[in-house]
C-alpha cells in the first residue's frame, strides 16, 4: 500500500504561508501529533551543521516544530549525537564542541525554545548496542544512550546530497545521526575487520607530493591528527604502524581527500546500504511507530551539512514534506528534485545534468558512482517503509492567529498593546522643510553605471 506524503512548496505571501508554518501544517496533516501524548518527551532529531557550513537548518525552521509539540502538551528536546573526528578541524566530535558549533549557527536553548541533548556523552562513550533485525549488511550498531529516554521522535531533516549516502534525507538523519561515535564507525565501515582504516593502503606518491608543502604540510597534519601515533615519516616514505591503529577515524579526512589513504572499493559501495541498516536498529530501539518525519527540501546542496562549506544548491527549493514513512518521504524528495530545474552555475549544470529527469544526486553528489536509489532499496529491504507514495498537496492554515508572536493576537494587536506608550511619545513633527524634487521619476528609473572591470585576485 502506498504511503501518504504531505507537501507544500516554498512560495509565501502571508504569515500562514511562511515555510516554518507550512512545516507545522504538514506536520498536522500527516498526523504526527498522534505519535505522542501530553507529558511525553519528544526528541527533534536535527543536524546542527559542521563549522563553515552555511546552509544547515536555520533555528526558526526548528522553533515552529518545538512550539507545535509544546502546544500539544509534550516536552520537546532537540537531540543529536557526536560525530567521528573525521578531520583536523572537526567541530562536532565532542559534546562541548557540538554545542559550541550549534550556538555559532544560532541554535541554543534560548533560540530553539527547548533543551538540547547530545545523547552519546562528551566523547561518544554513552551508547547502547542495538541489533539490526533484517539488514542488508550490518547486524548491529551503537546508538546514543540518551535517545532511549525519548517517548517519541520527530526527525527534522534538511534534504541535500551526501558524498557517501549519495543523498542525505530522513534515512540518513537517523541512520548516521543517531549513532554514537562507535555507531558512526560501523555505518562508515571504518572499524570493519577487512575494510576498516587499519587495512587501507597508502599512496606513497601522494604522500611524497603532500610532504613537499611547507610545514605543517599534509603529511604533518595526517601524522599529528592521529591520537595513537600510527604514522611515521622516514626516508621519504609514510609508514603506517597498523598495530597501533585503533580505527578511530581521525585520519579519514586528511588521508582520504589528499589521496594518501586508499580505502578498498567495497567500502564505498556499501555505505549507502549501511545507513538504512543502522536506521532500522535505532528506530526499533526508540519505537518504530513513535517516529514522524518533517523534511525541509530547501538549499539542496551537492554535499551534506557535515562538510565545512555549502556549495551552490543543485536544484531550486522544493518546499516542506511530512510523513510517517521515512522511505516514502525521501523518495518524494528525490523524485521532485529530478523533475526540478537546476540552479544556473551549480555543479549539476557544470557536470551536464541540467535536464529534468536526470538523477542529480547519483551524478553530482556521491563520490563512488553509487546510485541514489541504493539507500532507498536498502531501506525497503530493511522493512522501513515503501517507495510508493501518494503526494498530497496541503494548504496553509486558514486562521494564522496561533502563529502570531505573543502577546499579539487579533483581539490585542500591536497598536492596542502599546497604546499607552504611544501616548507618552512626543509625536510633534518639526517644521518639514524640503527641496524641489531634483530628479524626475523617469530619471530615477534609469540604471546607473555599474561594473567597470573584473579580475581575479
Ligand atoms: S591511523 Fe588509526 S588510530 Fe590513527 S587516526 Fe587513523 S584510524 Fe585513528
Amino acid at each position: 500500500m502506498a504511503s501518504q506524503v504531505f507537501f507544500m512548496n516554498d512560495r509565501a505571501n502571508s504569515l500562514a504561508e511562511s515555510i516554518k508554518f507550512k512545516a507545522v501544517k504538514v506536520f498536522r496533516d500527516a498526523g504526527l501529533g498522534e505519535l505522542f501524548s501530553p507529558g511525553d518527551w519528544v526528541g527533534i532529531k536535527m543536524h546542527f551543521g559542521e563549522h563553515g557550513n552555511s546552509l544547515s537548518l536555520r533555528p526558526q525552521y526548528v522553533r515552529s516544530i518545538v512550539e507545535e509539540i509544546q502546544r500539544l502538551g509534550a516536552h520537546p528536546v532537540v537531540v543529536d549525537c557526536t560525530t567521528i573526528c573525521f578531520n583536523e578541524y572537526s567541530s562536532r566530535a565532542t559534546r562541548t564542541d557540538m554545542l559550541r558549533t550549534a550556538a555559532r549557527h544560532g541554535l541554543t536553548e534560548e533560540t530553539l525554545g527547548c533543551p538540547i541533548w547530545i545523547c552519546d556523552g562528551e566523547f561518544g562513550e554513552e551508547e547502547v548496542r542495538v541489533e539490526v533485525p533484517h539488514g542488508v549488511y550490518l547486524t548491529h550498531s551503537y546508538m546514543g544512550r540518551g535517545l532511549k529516554y525519548l517517548d517519541a521522535m520527530i526527525v527534522l531533516t534538511h534534504f541535500k546530497g551526501h558524498p557517501m549516502g549519495v543523498f542525505g534525507g530522513a534515512l540518513k538523519n537517523v541512520g548516521i545521526g543517531c549513532g554514537s561515535k562507535r555507531g558512526k564507525l560501523c555505518t562508515h565501515l571504518l572499524n570493519h575487520p577487512l575494510y576498516g582504516i587499519r587495512n587501507w593502503g597508502i599512496n606513497q606518491q601522494a604522500a611524497q607530493a603532500a610532504a613537499q608543502g611547507p610545514h605543517p604540510n599534509g603529511v604533518d597534519r595526517l601524522m599529528k591528527n592521529c591520537p595513537f601515533d600510527a604514522f611515521r615519516w622516514e626516508n621519504n616514505t609514510l609508514h603506517f604502524d597498523r598495530e597501533k591503529c585503533q580505527m578511530c577515524g581521525a585520519c579519514f579526512g586528511p588521508g582520504l581527500f589528499a589521496g594518501i589513504l586508499q580505502p578498498p572499493p567495497e567500502i564505498m559501495l556499501l555505505w549507502a546500504a549501511t545507513i538504512p541498516d543502522a536506521f532500522s536498529a535505532y528506530v526499533h530501539a526508540i519505537g518504530k511507530d513513535k517516529i514522524g518525519y518533517v523534511t525541509y527540501a530547501v538549499d539542496l546542496t551537492p554535499w551534506c551539512d557535515c562538510v565545512n562549506w555549502s556549495d551552490k544548491p543543485l536544484v531550486h527549493n522544493l518546499g516542506v514534506f511530512a510523513s510517517k514513512d521515512p522511505v516514502a518521504i525521501d523518495m518524494a524528495c528525490l523524485e521532485m528534485s529530478e523533475a526540478r530545474a537546476v540552479v544556473p552555475g551549480s555543479k549539476a549544470e557544470e557536470l551536464g545534468f541540467a535536464e529534468p529527469g536526470t538523477e542529480r544526486f547519483t551524478n553530482c553528489a556521491g563520490f563512488a558512482g553509487v546510485s541514489q536509489w541504493a539507500q532507498i532499496n536498502s531501506a525497503i529491504y530493511n522493512g522501513l517503509g515503501t517507495s510508493e507514495y501518494e503526494l498530497i498537496i496541503s494548504s496553509p492554515v486558514a486562521d494564522d492567529t496561533e502563529f502570531w508572536m505573543k502577546p499579539y493576537t487579533p483581539e490585542n494587536p500591536w497598536g492596542w498593546v502599546h497604546r499607552k506608550e504611544h501616548h507618552k511619545i512626543d509625536w510633534k513633527v518639526e517644521p518639514f522643510t524640503h527641496r524641489d524634487l531634483q530628479f524626475s521619476m523617469v530619471d530615477m528609473s534609469v540604471k546607473p553605471k555599474g561594473k567597470v572591470a573584473e579580475r581575479e585576485l
